[in-house]
């Protein structure tokens, strides 16, 4: 004897039922819908916290910092959108278009990948 696995319910009549029923069904598929998109979301608004951490020290004239300064502004350093390879600093962690680089010391540099593209042309 099955039970589904939303409900408890017992399930009569197949045996490879999951579900009593297609409410049941749906309801267990739109769990699992909304809690995918709550790790994308997740994950986009520390994307999006990083990025915009790096822009506004840039707009005020800051581009160099220690790493514990962006710690402390919130800056997570295990989410990026991508490695890219600059000709100055090698392999770096690109935040959407914005990239950073991690130098002896804890200092990290940062700067706008088009505006680097800009420069080495
Ligand atoms: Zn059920």
């Amino acid at each position: 004897m099955n039970t589904c696995i939303e409900c408890g319910s017992r399930i009569v009549g197949r045996t490879d039922k999951k579900f009593c029923n297609g409410s049941c069904r749906n309801a267990y598929h739109n769990e699992r819908n909304r809690e995918e998109l709550n790790s994308v979301r997740k994950t986009n608004r520390i994307l999006g916290r990083n990025r915009k951490i790096l822009v506004e020290l840039k707009s005020e004239g800051i581009q160099r910092v220690h790493r514990k300064v962006l710690q402390a502004l919130g800056f997570s350093f295990k989410h990026f959108t991508a490695f890219e390879e600059f000709a100055n600093y090698g392999l770096c962690p690109v935040i959407y278009d914005e990239v950073y680089h991690v130098q002896e010391g804890g200092m990290v540099l940062f700067f706008n990948a088009a505006e680097s593209f800009k420069q080495s042309a």
